[in-house]
Parts: structure tokens; sequence; C-alpha cells
């Protein structure tokens, strides 16, 4: 068989076969299958539709659920939606069942699923989330599903796919102290557009990219849905496997992986890092690209940080950096990724403060962990925005009525010019306010 890209190795090894190529159709074992409070009702109707009301699922010990979006809400119909999950996973005794309201309550799933140990170079990842695509930052195949994909799964632990093709982004350099992988990850979504990755791989690359920790790692993934990736990923490097061999659920065996020298990409695009600049995605896409000093000075109402995509402790250790001391301008409303990340927040120190204490001090407002206003929710989310104002924002979406009301404006962001910007109340170059 000649070389294959690290997604084929992957997907050719999980279907049973020596090799495979982009566009074959294969069967495809499961690792792992998540699923949270949105989708996860309606994929455990449709498993139940179609297996049996008294099936049980394929391996209790892959089935991971992650209530996280709508949590800390008086709307009813959202917690049913806990409920539901809560009844399932008791009635299938499901050992990775993160409750609300109970020690075990996580957060956003996809920041929740590699600190508890469920995301391994090599395996399959599949969830009821486009944004599933996070876990590729440990060398896995990780994509969102839908939930009659996700109820088939379920019962059998299989899923129909096509191989995609893979394409190929390289980071040379090591950042400068004014950027972020969301910087990054940005200017290749506006170089390539929302539709430029469209089911294929996005395979990120180079010394730039291995000088990321794993958290910035996981945002460059994170975002590859925002070009139409069906998945993104990174080769594991040593700093991968101390991350998964520190956590691994269950001490599972896993296979690290790589791309074969020479392997067929479809498309490859070098970026020196070093002369990169802090970049905004504008209102309503996340292709809607222009550097921060080109939008310089737009007027802001409100500053968000938080999400799988900007709410993880390097994220808020850089937001952290420019407000220690300071205060800001605008509502600013900061929101742990996880009940993991919101203990850090209390216990560990900047300069001898502890990081929530120099939000506070700040004047923003903090939120507990979960989606909160990354996608809007019912009325009385954390930080929603419930009327047409304009928001900079560490989160991935940028669509109208994404974080609440339509007519609002978001603008995209790195949590450093997130931070520079509720400073300053305009939108802000984090080069012009950094200690
Ligand atoms: S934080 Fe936002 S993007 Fe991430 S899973 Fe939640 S709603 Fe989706």
């Amino acid at each position: 068989m000649t070389a294959m890209t690290l997604t084929e190795k992957i997907l050719a090894r999980h279907a049973g076969r020596d090799g495979v190529r982009p566009g074959d159709n294969i069967w495809v074992d499961v690792d792992v299958l998540m699923t949270h409070d949105v989708c996860g009702p309606g994929t455990i109707g449709i498993f139940k539709q179609h297996f049996g009301k008294g099936a049980r699922v394929w391996d209790a010990s892959k089935v991971v659920i992650i209530p996280d979006h709508y949590i800390f809400t008086a709307d009813k119909m959202a917690n049913r939606n806990v409920d539901v999950l809560r009844d399932f996973a008791a009635e299938q005794k499901l050992p990775y069942f993160y409750d609300v309201n109970t020690p075990r309550y996580k957060g956003v799933c996809h920041i929740a699923l590699p600190e508890e140990g469920h995301t391994r170079p090599g395996e399959v990842l599949l969830g009821t989330d486009s944004h599933t695509c996070t876990a590729g930052a440990f060398g896995e195949f990780a994509t969102g599903v839908g939930n009659t994909d996700a109820g088939f799964v379920m019962g059998t632990g299989k899923i129909w796919l096509r191989v995609p093709e893979t394409m190929r982004f390289v980071f040379h350099g090591n950042l400068p102290p004014y950027l972020m992988a969301k910087d990054l990850i940005l200017a290749v979504i506006g170089d390539i557009g929302c539709d430029g990755a469209t089911y294929r791989a996005m395979e990120f690359d180079g010394d730039g990219v291995y000088a990321l920790n794993i958290e910035e790692r996981m945002t460059l993934c994170n975002m590859v849905i925002e070009a139409g990736g069906k998945n993104g990923l990174i080769a594991p490097d040593e700093a991968t496997l101390a991350y998964v061999d520190a956590r691994n659920a269950g001490r599972k065996a896993y296979t690290a992986l790589k791309s074969d020298a020479g392997a067929a990409y479809c498309f490859e695009k070098v970026y020196d890092v070093t002369k990169m600049e802090p970049v905004v995605a504008r209102p309503h896409s996340p292709d809607n690209k222009a550097t921060v000093r080109e939008e310089r000075g737009t007027k802001l109402d409100r500053a968000y940080i938080g999400s799988c995509t900007g709410g993880k402790m390097t994220d808020f250790r850089a937001a952290a950096r420019i407000l220690k001391g300071r205060k800001v301008k605008i509502d600013t409303f900061v929101v742990p990724a996880t009940t993991e990340v919101r203990r850090q927040l209390q216990t560990e120190e900047l300069n001898g403060q502890v990081l929530e204490s120099v939000f506070l001090e700040a004047g923003a407002k903090i939120g507990e962990a979960s989606c909160a206003a990354c996608l809007g929710g019912p009325i009385d989310t954390f930080g929603r925005l419930n009327e047409a104002i304009s928001c900079i924002s560490t989160t991935n979406r940028n669509f109208p009525g994404r974080m609440g009301h339509k007519q609002a404006r978001v603008f995209l962001a790195s949590p450093l010019t997130v931070a520079a910007s509720a400073l300053t109340g305009v939108i802000t170059d984090p080069r012009e306010v950094m200690q």
C-alpha cells in the first residue's frame, strides 16, 4: 500500500484494512461516542426507536455523556433534556456520565473529554456536536455526527464513512507574545473561507504547531469545522503523550500514529507565525477576516471570554496578563469551560494574585462552567446577548443570532485581543496595552 496521511491511517486501522484512499466508503469501528444535553435526547430516541425500548448500548464504557449547553437556566425544556440523559445513564449503567449538580459535573464537552481521559491518539471519537473535531489535537480522528448516525453508533459501535482528502497547514516559528492559536486559525479560515475545507481533513504541522501547548493545539483543531472541515488533527508528540498518559480513562492501550513520508495532500499552505498579526472575524461569519489593526477603534458594548475555543486556562492566563491591575470599560463576561478550569482560576496566581481575583477586580463577571452564551441559549443564560449590541468574543461562531439577539454583532478574536478591547471599549490590538 502506498503512503497514507494520518487520517487515512487511523480510518484504515478502524476499518480492518491495510490501506484506504480518499473517497473510499468504509465501515469504521468507533472508540468513543460522546453526546450532550442538546442532542443526547434525540440520539437516545433514535437508538430506542431502531434497536428497541429495552436495547443496551454496544459498549457502556465507550459512551460518554456530558451535559454542558443549557445548564444554569430555569427553562423547563432545557432541564427536561438533562433529566432524559440522567434516566438513560442510570438505565444503561454508563460509567462516564458527568451529571449536573454533582461533583462529577464538568462543563463544556470538548474540554471535559480530554480532561477526563477520553481522548487518545489513533482512536476514532464521534460526538453529536460539530466541535468534536477539537480532539484531533490528540492525534485521533474526531468528528461531529448527527443524532441519526449517533443513534446507530450507540447500537452497533460502527459508522459508515467516506474517507476525506487531507489538507496540510504548516506553521513555522515561535508565536510572538501578542499572538495565540486563535489568531492562526482565524487567519486560515479567512484565507480558505467557510467552505474551504468542506469534507476534508485539516492536518496541522510544523515547528510552530509543536511549540504550542496542548490547549492551544485544541483551539486550532476546534475551529476546522468553521472552514467546513470533516476533522482537524495534529500528530502526537511527547507533550500529547504526557497529557494523555496522565489522564487516560480506563488506562486503555492506544497507538500513536503520524502521516507517512510521501503521503498525498490535496492542498498545502505554509505560514511564518513571526510575520502574522492579531486577527478578528467580523460579523457575521468566521471567515470575514480583518487584522485587529484594520478594525482598531470599532465601538463595542461587551466582551466575552469563554467556550471550548477560548475558555481554557491558557486563554485565561493570557487575558489576566492584560487585565491585571486595570478596569474594564464594557460589560465583560468570563466563563470557564470546565469545573477543573474554574477551580484552577481560584488557585493559580499571577504575580501573587489568583486569577479569579484579577478578573473580579478588573470588573468582569465570572459564570459557572458551561457553554453559557456561546450558543445563545435560553433568555436567562449568563452573558447572552439579549439586545442588538456589539460583542467581542473568544468563541468560535458569529453567525446572526449565534449568541442571542439576531441583530447583535459578534467579533471573534483571541483572549488577548478580547481582554485588550475590554479595557478600552473599542477593538484594540493587544500590543497597545500589553504590560
Ligand atoms: S462552548 Fe460553544 S462551540 Fe463549544 S460546545 Fe459549547 S456551544 Fe458549542
